[in-house]
C-alpha cells in the first residue's frame, strides 16, 4: 500500500492535497494562537487542552497529543492527568502540535522564549528551517537539506541535536518513510515527488552535547499490534477503544481518562497492552547535558512542480 496516493506525474491528488492544505491551516493557526497566549506560571495541561480543543473545533482532528517541552525536554511532553506543572519562569517552550483531516497530517511546532538569552537559539532553528525549505524541490539529495540545517544553525554560533530528524508523513503515520536527520550524513537518499515532509531543526547550546536521551517519563503511546491473547476483559476492551479512536496514531493517557469520564479503570487494561506489545510508549526525550533546546518545524509537501508549506 503506498503511503501517499499518486496521481499521475508525481503529484497527490487533489482531494488528498486539500485535506493536507486544510490541516495546516489548522495546525499553524493553533500554533500561532497557542504561541500567543502561553505565559510563565500558566499550567501546561491548560495549554496542552486548549491546542487540542481548538484544533477539533476548526474541523480536524489532533494527529498527536499537543507536545509542550519546557527547556531541556526536547519533545514527547504531554501533560499527564491532572498535571501540576506549570511554565517556569524563564523557560523556552516548544509547542508542538499535529493535526489531521481523514488521516492527512501536519506537524508543526514553535518556541516561545520567555529568557533573552536564548533568543539566539529560537532564530537559529527558524532561520535553519526557512533555508532549508528555501532549497527544497523534487528529487533532492536529503543529505542536502540536513546539512544545510546544520551549517546554518552553527553559523548562528549554536548546535543541532544530532539524533533528533525531521520525517517524512504519510496517512494515520506520523514517521513514514524517510527521516531527515539536523545533521551533515551519508545517505542516497532523495525526496520524491508527490511526498509530504516535516522539516524540524532542534538547537541547543554549542557547549552542549547535542544529543537527547530518554527520560524515564512517558505519557503518549501507540498501537502496534492488535492481536495478542490479553488475559484482562479490560484490556481487550481498551485494545477496541483505541483502535476506533486513534488508529495508529499517538494518544495522551489524558484522552483514554476522557474516554472512561475520568474513571481510572483504564489503568489496568493500559498497563497490560503495553507489557504485551500492543501498544509503544514514547519516552520523554532530554538533552543529554541538560542544556535548553530551541524547535521550529513545518511541514512541507514537495509536488512536481511546486512546494506548498502547509503550515
Ligand atoms: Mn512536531
Ligand atoms: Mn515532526
Amino acid at each position: 500500500m503506498p503511503v501517499n496516493p499518486l496521481a499521475d506525474g508525481g503529484s497527490l491528488n487533489e482531494e488528498v492535497l486539500e485535506k493536507y492544505i486544510r490541516a495546516g491551516r489548522i495546525a499553524a493557526k493553533v500554533r500561532d494562537e497557542i504561541g500567543r497566549v502561553v505565559r510563565e506560571g500558566m499550567p501546561l495541561i491548560e495549554i496542552c487542552e486548549t491546542a487540542e480543543s481548538m484544533i477539533r473545533e476548526m474541523g480536524g482532528s489532533p494527529a498527536f497529543p499537543c507536545n509542550i517541552s519546557v527547556n531541556e525536554v526536547a519533545a514527547h511532553y504531554t501533560s499527564p492527568p491532572n498535571d501540576k506543572r506549570v511554565v517556569p519562569e524563564g523557560a523556552l517552550v516548544k509547542i508542538d502540535v499535529g493535526v489531521h483531516v481523514n488521516g492527512y497530517i501536519a506537524d508543526t511546532a514553535t518556541t516561545v522564549c520567555f529568557n533573552p538569552e536564548y533568543e539566539g537559539m529560537v532564530h537559529a532553528a527558524e532561520k535553519a528551517l526557512e533555508a532549508a525549505i528555501k532549497i527544497m524541490h523534487p528529487g533532492i539529495m536529503v543529505s542536502r537539506v540536513s546539512s544545510e540545517i546544520q551549517t546554518i544553525i552553527e553559523r548562528h554560533g549554536f548546535k543541532p541535536i544530532s539524533n533528533l530528524s525531521g520525517h517524512e508523513v504519510g496517512r494515520y503515520m506520523i514517521h513514514a518513510g524517510k527521516s531527515i536527520p539536523n545533521v551533515s550524513h551519508f545517505s542516497i537518499e532523495r525526496m520524491r515527488p508527490g511526498s509530504v515532509y516535516a522539516i524540524e531543526p532542534f538547537v541547543t547550546l554549542r557547549e552542549a552535547v547535542g544529543r537527547v536521551e530518554d527520560s524515564p517519563e512517558k505519557y503518549i503511546f501507540r498501537l502496534t499490534k492488535l492481536k495478542a491473547s490479553l488475559k484482562s476483559v479490560e484490556a481487550r476492551n481498551l485494545l477496541k477503544i483505541i483502535e476506533g479512536n486513534f488508529r495508529t496514531l499517538p494518544f495522551a493517557e489524558r484522552w483514554l481518562r476522557n474516554l472512561y469520564k475520568e474513571d481510572d479503570s483504564y489503568k489496568r487494561g493500559l498497563l497490560e497492552l503495553l507489557s504485551s506489545k500492543c501498544l509503544m510508549a514514547y519516552p520523554v526525550f532530554i538533552e543529554a547535558s541538560r542544556r535548553p533546546v530551541a524547535q521550529a518545524e513545518h511541514t512541507i509537501y514537495v509536488g512536481s512542480k511546486e512546494i506548498i508549506v502547509l503550515t
